[in-house]
């Protein structure tokens, strides 16, 4: 998997402060995309094993405390992604239970197939469906367009 961007601290990205990975790789192609350097597959950075033990280190980290990790793009549900990003939240959820896991994807929940479905199974709030250009709203929060859902996830923390 390759990724765009990191950031270590992030307050616009879902509720509180996180740590937010942009990936690379989508093929929704929505009209009016703000994101269109994360299509291709092979653009961005490598997502190196330093990288996703960086990503715990900050979760863990108790001197800015962060509420928990944000999965945009791209789309992290992209075929080229599924088992990357399996293995990360699979280890978030291992290593740092009390954070939660936030994703912004193209896809339907409706239309996932078993391992990008295994994936949501692990995460909190999934923001699902494409970028409409016509159904924007400025007033809208965490989506850029009234036709994406936001699902709230019950998971069983112990
Ligand atoms: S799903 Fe997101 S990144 Fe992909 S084309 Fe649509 S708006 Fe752009």
């Amino acid at each position: 998997m390759n990724y765009h961007k990191y950031h270590q601290v992030d307050v616009v990205n879902g509720e509180g402060t996180r740590c937010t990975l942009f990936v690379s790789g989508c093929e929704h192609q929505c009209k009016g995309c703000y994101n269109q350097s994360t299509w291709r597959v092979d653009s961005g950075h490598l997502f190196t094993h330093e990288l996703e033990d960086q990503i715990i280190a900050d979760l863990k980290d108790t001197r800015i405390k962060r509420r928990g990790l944000s999965l945009s793009g791209g789309d992290p549900l992209h075929p080229a992604n599924v088992d990357t990003i399996l293995k990360l939240v699979m280890r978030v959820r291992r290593e740092c239970p009390d954070k939660d896991i936030w994703m912004w994807t193209g896809y339907k929940l409706e239309d996932l197939n078993p391992i990008q479905t295994e994936i949501v199974g692990l995460i909190d709030v999934l923001i699902d469906g494409k970028f409409e250009q016509d159904l924007y709203d400025a007033n809208l929060i965490w989506r850029g367009s009234s036709n994406q859902i936001i699902h709230r996830f019950t998971r069983d923390h112990s």
